[in-house]
């Protein structure tokens, strides 16, 4: 079964004609014309001698080149790395020399980001996209020229397909493995659980080089023959601008995205009447913006997941908003998700343990990893994800925060994500992280580091007097740090293994 390697020949013999992408100021592409350009990657790759099972890397933001590279790389069986534009240069040579990458294909721009990498390995070949530079030929020439790629026998489902790397906010980043299969499953239960069909246009805001975007954007748009407007980058006006002009039925976001897009002078001219698929992950969407939704008419649904499901794990009907305020909702259609306790037995409803999934998004491990791999999974092959939540009685799963994240002070449990959520909500802070500091009495109290905007500098006695009677007061935090800067990864997650160990030794 060629798997991915197939979707474009497919696409290409159903709906030739259907605008694939648009992107750029108002091009298109058809999915012939895309399926084209696939199968003159796949044949470039071929002669570059890539096989099945090469890894092949890219960087570069969304574009028809993307895609191209993507399912060309389906086609001759190899697996595709995707990099993620923000990594600085060691995190670029990390990716490359871990993963293993024959093949680096790279945006100009990023020349100076992969430059260590490519001079730290003998055996990678790079090429720049667009029309190449210093004599050296771009993709642009490489593809005129690219004779067709034999057809790749004897593969199957379970072959990898993309390796993908985690954000790396526990440690360093893992590549997760996702195959033909992962990709298909994740793609299948996003159809289903958002209802995809034929006639939406979605608009792609996000990177594709996450898997969010990848599994549950890309993909899915092309299994039903849909339109996706490529963005390189979001900007809240422009966004708004192609809402109206393309008529966009489908977005996914963070809960910032729509907050600027909600924020902006257009916002409210602006005809977003056909925005009938928002969706929204990472973190739970704050009523605020919720309510600015809803007097507009639209509603979300939002997303729990990781990359090492592809990433979707759960969601939350949009009509379950309200009633289910503070929940990921349900598993996938072809997923499930369970809570289990530390000896690993399911926990009772709605007690708090670790959040575990099966099913075939799950992928089956980390590259070069088994000591991790080993560890990522129930005796029962249940991927353990980490993160600790409970299930209410109707299965919908809510989550705390991650295990490893969690303090313990005087033997009761506190959720950072909790503590932090509340203080997000006072005046000028733009950052929050709560985490454990060492004491000798309690063994752990939490500390509340802080980024802010504005004239009012908050002290460690207003913070704790916003919380006083919101929160049990061992989960208010012993003291109040503001800082520049937070720690984040380059998805923009707060990396708290550092703050801990920049704290650890002041205590
Ligand atoms: P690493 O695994 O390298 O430490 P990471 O876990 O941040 O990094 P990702 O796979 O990008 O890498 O992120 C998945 C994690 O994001 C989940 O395990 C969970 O902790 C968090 N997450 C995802 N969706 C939600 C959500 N809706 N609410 C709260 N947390 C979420
Ligand atoms: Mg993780």
């Amino acid at each position: 079964d060629d798997g991915l390697g197939g979707w474009m020949a497919t696409r290409r013999a159903k709906t030739p004609a259907k605008i694939a992408l648009i992107f750029g100021e108002g091009s298109s592409m058809t999915y012939g014309q895309l399926a084209d350009g696939a199968d003159r990657v796949a044949g470039l790759l071929w002669s570059s001698g890539i096989h099945p099972g090469d890894r092949v890397a890219f960087m570069g933001e969304n574009s028809p080149e993307f895609v191209q590279v993507l399912f060309g790389a389906m086609q001759v069986g190899a697996v595709f790395v995707p990099i993620n534009t923000r990594l600085a240069p060691p995190e670029v040579a990390h990716v490359i020399s871990d993963s293993g990458a024959r093949l680096l294909i790279h945006e100009p721009d990023f020349f100076a980001r992969v430059e260590p990498a490519i001079a730290a390995s003998a055996e990678l070949t790079a090429i720049v996209t667009g029309d190449g530079q210093d004599g050296r030929p771009g993709l642009n020439e490489l593809l005129v020229d690219a004779r067709p790629a034999p057809a790749v026998t004897g593969r199957s489902l379970s072959d990898p397909a993309a390796i993908i790397y985690t954000s790396g906010t526990t440690g360093r980043a893992k590549g997760a493995v996702l195959s033909h299969q992962n990709l298909t499953w994740v793609a299948l239960n996003t159809l289903v659980d958002y209802d995809i069909v034929s006639t939406d246009v979605a608009l792609m805001i996000s990177p594709l080089f996450h898997v969010a975007s990848l599994g549950m954007g890309l993909l899915p748009a092309v299994l039903k023959g849909a339109t996706l407007v490529l963005e390189r980058g979001f900007d809240a006006g422009r966004a708004l601008g192609l809402i109206q002009r393309y008529g966009v039925t489908m977005l996914s976001g963070v809960p910032t995205t729509y907050q600027l897009m909600a924020d902006h002078p257009d916002w409210a001219t602006t005809d977003v009447s056909t925005l009938a698929k928002l969706t929204c992950g990472g973190s739970a969407v704050p009523t605020r913006i919720l309510n600015a939704y809803e007097e507009r008419g639209l509603s979300f649904s939002q997303g729990y997941g990781m990359t090492e499901t592809s990433p979707g794990a759960t969601s939350l009907a949009p009509t379950m908003t309200r009633a289910k305020q503070g929940s990921v909702g349900l598993a996938h259609f072809f997923t499930s998700v369970r809570v289990t306790d530390e000896t690993g037995t399911p926990a009772p409803v709605g007690t708090v343990g670790e959040i575990e999934i099966t099913g075939p998004n799950v992928f089956s491990g980390y590259h070069g990893l088994p000591d991790a791999t080993a560890a990522a999974f129930s005796p029962d092959g249940w991927y353990r994800s980490g993160d600790l939540g409970y299930l209410d009685s109707d299965g919908y799963l809510f989550i705390s925060d991650r295990l490893k994240d969690m303090i313990i002070s005087g033997g009761e449990n506190i959720y950072p994500a909790e503590v932090e959520n509340l203080i997000n909500d006072i005046e000028g802070v733009t950052g929050v992280a709560v985490i454990g500091v060492p004491d000798d009495q309690w063994g752990e109290v939490p500390w509340a580091v802080l980024t802010v905007v504005g004239d009012s500098v908050p002290t460690t006695e207003s913070v704790r007097a916003h919380l006083d009677g919101k929160l049990a007061r061992y989960k208010l935090p012993r003291n109040v740090l503001v800082v520049d800067e937070l720690p984040r990864t380059a998805t923009g997650k707060i990396r708290k293994a550092d703050l801990r160990s920049a704290l650890a030794p002041r205590k």
